[in-house]
């Protein structure tokens, strides 16, 4: 069904393939969490074809399955890429991430993540293609107005990433009402951890998330972590925020795959633990997983940093019947902390790609 690890097809158009009914297009899936989904999905017996520019993504990631390196951008390769791979769907993980980024440069983030995902669209519609899993974010509620954030909480948005997220959101319902393409956003809130192998985990350049920035000190990359704000309105000051462990979070999507062919209808829903640390909380935890000190600084808040998010789960529970595995902190550290040991010294199977 795969290919063998480190097998590279760069800039290849797939061979065409017998339908299997569970032939999955994996765009992004070089990335943090398009990684994890792929082993997920390999794991579960589907056909994973991966599309990803490698902007961000790293091709030693991709355990399993095909590789085609292209751009969202260019739609002569993706129409080649959709005739010739036959997909029974899409699931979709490419583009840019940072918020502190997208409020210096919002073209990059509306090109990115808008008007690419919109040529994605257009390719799915044209090559008949009618399931789509989009990653979506907690960004698309801006300020949160009440805890937890259930469905029906507002979106206002207030970055460029965010507000991108929920144009597409937007898009996606129109494509459903003009095209029948059913698809399931899922807002994420703080993805997080990583495979409990240790083979792929969370590689950002820059890394801009705390739990890899705490861990990057406990190895001694960094001297300190800057703590960005202790006047929150929260019991220790720093703010709180919702983990959910990445494995979760992609058996979250495998779920959302399944209903959405069961019940051909679109789907949206919040996914996080339904519970929330502080940052006082996670450097703890790293602290008790290292055994490291872990320095801090104390900085300036960050700005756009809400004091709380935490999702309410209730929906992914009771729609989708996902239940989190590692819902616990110190699990969660404990996987990332193997996956930075291991790229301290670098596994086999990294050097391969
Ligand atoms: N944070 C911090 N120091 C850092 C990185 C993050 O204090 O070096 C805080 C940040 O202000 C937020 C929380 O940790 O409250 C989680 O931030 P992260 O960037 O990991 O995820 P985000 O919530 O921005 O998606």
């Amino acid at each position: 069904m795969s290919s063998p690890p480190g097998r590279k097809e760069r800039g290849s158009i797939l061979a065409a393939k017998e339908q299997t009914g569970k032939a999955v297009l994996v765009v992004g899936g070089a990335g943090y969490i398009g990684s994890h989904m792929v082993k997920a999905l390999l794991e579960g017996g589907y056909d994973t074809t991966v599309f990803d520019n490698l902007a961000a993504g790293h091709r030693d990631a991709v355990l399993g399955g095909r590789f085609v390196q292209g751009d969202l951008a260019d739609t002569a390769t993706l129409d080649a890429l959709f005739a010739a791979g036959r997909f029974d769907a899409v699931m979709n993980f490419a583009g840019s991430i940072q918020v502190g980024e997208s409020v210096q440069k919002p073209g990059l983030y509306y090109r990115n993540n808008v008007a690419n995902t919109l040529n994605l669209l257009e390719a799915m519609v044209r090559h008949g293609v009618r399931h789509l899993v989009f990653s979506s974010t907690a960004a698309i509620f801006g300020e949160p107005v009440r805890i937890p954030i259930d469905e029906e909480h507002p979106t206002h948005p207030v970055n460029p990433y965010g507000r991108g997220k929920l144009m597409v959101e937007h898009m996606l319902a129109d494509f459903d009402h003009a095209h029948g393409l059913k698809s399931a956003c899922l807002r994420y809130f703080n993805a997080a951890g990583a495979d409990p192998s240790g083979l792929i985990g969370e590689r950002h350049e820059p890394e801009t998330h705390l739990i890899p920035i705490a861990l990057e000190v406990a190895l001694g990359k960094r001297g300190h972590l800057s703590v960005y704000g202790e006047d929150y309105d929260t019991p220790d000051g720093t703010c709180i925020r919702d983990y959910i462990h990445v494995s979760d979070l992609c058996q979250a999507h495998l779920r959302a795959l399944e209903t959405l062919r069961r019940t051909d209808r679109s789907l949206a829903v919040n996914l996080g633990n339904g519970q929330g640390f502080s940052v006082r909380e996670v450097v703890d935890a790293v602290r008790a997983v290292t055994g490291h000190a872990i320095p801090l600084k104390i900085d300036a808040r960050r700005a756009g940093d809400p004091a709380r998010l935490i999702a309410d789960s209730t929906a992914a529970r009771d729609h989708l019947g996902w239940r989190p595995q590692y819902p616990g902190l110190q699990d969660i550290v404990r996987h990332a902390w193997t996956f930075h040991l291991n790229r301290a010294v670098p596994h086999p199977l990294a050097q391969a790609a």
